[in-house]
């Protein structure tokens, strides 16, 4: 038989390696911006356009390449930072296999520009799909500037695989954070779509941290320090009242690389045991310092993942440097949520010293678990219970005064047993829904009919428990949720206003300022045009403020920035694989945060307004999350039940 083993092409190899080096624009990033760091940079410049996906620029003042490396920097395996294995376990520098940019040279059409030193002049070189189509002397600055153009033109597959820009430019923004919060000694710039996003001066870790998360992060920040034969500690973790419902401002750095280590997180999480809010995570920003010999950092080609020798002993040694750290800084003896009634603090003592406890609301919390409710009828109710409904739409919704014990009552218990029932509900519902179907689909055309004929003055809708609206057809009644067909009827209407660009809005007599960090200004920025179709009208956008003109007629002024913060998370919480449409998700968020909540009365006029539009909608029956919308019952189910 004839043989039928062959090398791959060289061209073929960069590209299956590029496969695991390059999933996406912000690998190109993390590769080009370590390979600064390792020319010894003292400034490195991030340029970035829609996301990534058309342009990558790095910049630094480096020492650059002779005209010989700059050729040979493209080859697979061209290194100029090992020499030998044994070289593996000596590393001071981020990379050492040689392959970053053969890969993206595989995938994309690169342009570099370097220039040593001592050289008067430097070296220009085009590279496509690893091959060199220009070589020319240039003059440009000391250093090395990348430009790394229509990642994965040749291989569409890929580049279909990508997310939107704001999932895209997260991952960027995610790898700028790691590189740069290693590195406070080097100056950082980034620029997204021609707009400063982040400008970082040299610093030190603290201000680095505070630079890259905004001013208020300084208050929240525990130092930790040990210095042990094992490892040096040093760093911050965020005290526990600041813990957050994502797990974003974590981050280990080994030796000056981000790593990711579950091991290791996990004995951060258990030196604040006790201190969290359920469902919390801690921030932590701690840098380890360890002798390069205990670790191996060559068993993940993107090197995100690590092996220490030791590992049982840094797990301890975490632990107690934290505990001891949020001891010593007394944050630990006020914050006890399950023993303290702390729920009862005053809401303005937010800004207070840093030993009074600060209480963030939680929406998930469930203050019913220890508290009898009558002994605490004074507590102030949740944004969601009091905010006023839509304006323009249910002009007559009345909030209940809080005073009304029962009123409340009701409002807090079915939005618990909404909580409680959970998934649980959701299969419930899923079966009545699948059962209704049929049903429904008979129903609606007549259910207009009546609607049209019916007289004003004859009430055929009745709200029941504050949680649903319940309406007669001819076969039978229509039992409607009240919360989940608005967010229905909503999410229908942001979807058209998106696309057709056509919603009205409302001018604020006095814009609002909101604060945000960069990077939530980034996104926001990014899908600013979408917000501007619901109805916001942005003014100034600056580096960590957002000015707002005006707003949506379906929200009113106090609810805007829970909005926001909520849509933040939303995109935040967004799981990358699957599906995201950028549309789609703001226009649930926002359906889902603006629809009206269960608990809250709503007038006849409106009750009926909502029916109409319910089923005015393209798909009335579930919300956009798939959750029944209505149950009907016809007169034979109930004259089965006598
Ligand atoms: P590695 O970083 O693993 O060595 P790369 O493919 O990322 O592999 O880079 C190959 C070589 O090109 C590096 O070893 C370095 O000598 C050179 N190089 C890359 N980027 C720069 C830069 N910005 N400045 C100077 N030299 C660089
Ligand atoms: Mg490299």
């Amino acid at each position: 038989m004839s043989n039928i083993i062959q090398l791959l092409p060289d061209h073929v190899a960069n590209q299956i390696a590029a496969g695991e080096v390059v999933q996406r624009p912000a690998s190109v990033v993390k590769e080009l911006m370590e390979n600064a760091i390792d020319a010894e940079a003292s400034t490195i410049k991030l340029i970035v356009k829609e996301a990534g996906k058309t342009l990558v620029q790095v910049i630094d003042d480096g020492k650059g390449m002779s005209e010989t490396d700059a050729r040979l920097c493209f080859e697979r395996h061209a290194t100029s930072k090992i020499k030998s294995a044994e070289d593996l376990f000596q590393l001071n520098t981020k990379g050492f296999r040689g392959e970053a940019l053969a890969s993206i040279a595989a995938i994309a059409h690169v342009e570099l520009k370097t220039r040593q030193e001592d050289d008067e002049v430097g070296t220009e070189i085009k590279i496509e799909g690893s091959e060199v189509t220009s070589q020319e002397i240039c003059v440009t600055a000391k250093g090395t500037s990348i430009c790394v153009k229509n990642l994965f033109y040749n291989i569409p597959a890929r580049r279909n695989f990508l997310k939107s820009n704001t999932v895209e430019l997260r991952h960027i923004l995610d790898e700028f954070h790691r590189v740069s919060m290693a590195h406070p000694g080097i100056r950082f710039e980034m620029y997204h779509n021609g707009n400063e996003v982040f400008n970082l001066p040299q610093s030190n870790y603290r201000q680095r941290i505070v630079n890259i998360f905004g001013g208020k992060t300084n208050e929240k920040l525990v130092p930790v320090e040990e210095e042990t034969d094992l490892v040096t500690i040093s760093g911050f973790v965020g005290k526990p009242q600041f813990a957050k419902k994502s797990r974003g401002e974590q981050f280990f750095f080994v030796n000056d690389r981000f790593i990711k280590s579950a091991y290791l997180n996990h004995a951060v999480n258990s030196a604040f045991e006790g201190l969290l809010k359920e469902k919390t995570h801690p921030s932590y920003f701690l840098y380890l310092s360890v002798n390069p010999k205990c670790i191996d950092i060559n068993i993940h080609p993107t090197k995100t993942e690590i092996k220490f020798d030791d590992e049982h002993s840094l797990y301890a040694m975490l632990r107690s440097t934290i505990k001891h750290s949020l001891g010593q800084f007394n944050v630990a003896p006020v914050l006890d949520f399950e023993r303290d009634s702390s729920m009862d603090t005053p809401y303005d003592y937010k800004n207070k010293s840093v030993f009074t406890p600060t209480i963030e609301v939680d929406r998930t919390f469930n203050p019913f678990k220890e508290n009898s409710y009558d002994a605490r009828p004074q507590r102030t109710p949740s944004r969601s219970e009091l905010s006023a409904p839509s304006t323009k739409e249910f002009p007559k919704y009345k909030k209940e005064p809080t005073a009304n014990w029962e009123n409340l009552y009701v409002g807090l218990e079915s939005s618990l047993d909404e909580m409680k029932s959970g998934d649980k509900e959701e299969e419930e519902s899923q079966d009545d829904f699948s059962s209704i179907q049929f049903e429904s689909t008979a129903v609606t055309g007549s259910l207009f009919d009546e609607k049209e004929n019916a007289s004003l003055e004859k009430k055929d809708t009745y709200q029941l428990q504050r949680k649903y609206l319940v309406t007669t057809i001819k076969s039978g009644m229509v039992i409607i949720n009240q919360h989940r067909a608005h967010e229905r009827i909503l999410y229908e209407e942001m979807l058209k206003n998106i696309t057709m660009a056509n919603a009205v809005s409302q001018q604020l007599l006095f814009p609002l300022l909101l604060p945000f960090s960069k990077q939530e200004i980034a996104i926001l920025r990014n899908i600013q045009e979408q917000l501007e179709n619901t109805g916001f009208v942005f003014g100034d956008v600056k580096e960590e403020e957002l000015e707002i003109m005006g707003i949506p007629t379906v929200v009113t002024e106090s609810e805007v920035s829970v909005l926001l913060e909520q849509l933040l998370s939303d995109i935040e919480h967004e799981v990358p694989d699957s599906g995201f449409s950028q549309t789609d998700l703001l226009a649930k968020s926002l359906a889902k945060s603006i629809a009206v909540k269960t608990g809250v009365h709503i007038e006849e006029a409106q009750q009926q307004y909502m029916v109409n539009s319910l089923f005015a909608c393209t798909e009335p029956t579930i919300t956009p999350d798939n959750k029944t919308t209505f149950i009907t019952l016809t007169v034979d189910e109930i004259d089965k039940k006598f």
